[in-house]
């Protein structure tokens, strides 16, 4: 494996696909994987960017193929994570992020001992309940709903390697890409793509 690979979850209503937008948005190295997903395109939702959108039939015929790394039901609906996913963006040599609910994110670490895992957190949950409710679509049920898996969810920071709290925007992201740019220098990263560097140098790995 040469590329970084980089789990990102976080509870509905913390930021989090606004993060990984920005953080995409300006670091070429990065590719995010597009998983499958059964639920329905929401308003402005492309396939095949967004999510691979498709029938329930075809995602169980897809997991009887042994078609993907991780899935999990989430609000009713099936999400998977494809090996095509992860193989394009890998075999052009870079990065991955996986945009993905706990259950995947622990899937995937038992696939990918070397991910990275980050998770994050709303400043308060007042704030969450705010941002929830700033979305306006949804009904006071919904909302109450929401938090109360929000705070489920939350419960599962303490498996991540990286928590950011997502109070400041532009503070959050650049904590984000500082955690992308480290890992990118950990021995085994540097090691996997500046192979000859190290031969050169006379460097061997123990
Ligand atoms: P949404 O329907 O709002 O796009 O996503 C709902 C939840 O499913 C989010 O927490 C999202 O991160 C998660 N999710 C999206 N893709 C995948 C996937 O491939 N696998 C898993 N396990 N969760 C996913």
């Amino acid at each position: 494996m040469s590329g970084s690979l980089f789990i990102v979850a976080a509870p509905s209503g913390a930021g989090k696909s606004t993060l990984v937008n920005a953080l995409l948005a300006e670091d070429r190295g990065l590719s995010v994987s597009v998983s499958h997903t059964t639920r329905a395109p929401r308003a402005g939702e492309q396939d095949g960017r967004h999510y691979h959108f498709v029938s329930r039939e075809r995602f169980l015929e897809m997991q009887g193929d042994g078609a993907f790394l991780e899935f999990a039901e989430v609000h009713g609906n099936l999400y998977g994570t494809s090996k095509a996913a992860v193989a394009a963006p890998m075999a052009a040599g870079r990065d991955v992020i996986f945009e993905i609910d706990c259950q995947g994110a622990a899937q995937l670490r038992a696939v990918f001992a070397g991910a990275v895992s980050i998770f994050i957190l709303p400043p308060s949950l007042a704030e969450l309940e705010r941002r929830l409710r700033a979305r306006g679509t949804e009904t006071d049920e919904v909302v109450r709903r929401r938090l109360a898996a929000a705070r489920q969810e939350m419960r599962n920071a303490v498996q991540f390697d990286y928590v950011i709290i997502n109070s400041d925007f532009s503070e959050a992201l650049k904590r984000m890409q500082a955690v992308v740019i480290a890992s990118r220098q950990r021995l085994a990263q540097v090691a996997s793509t500046e192979g000859a560097l190290f031969a050169e140098l006379g460097i061997r790995l123990p």
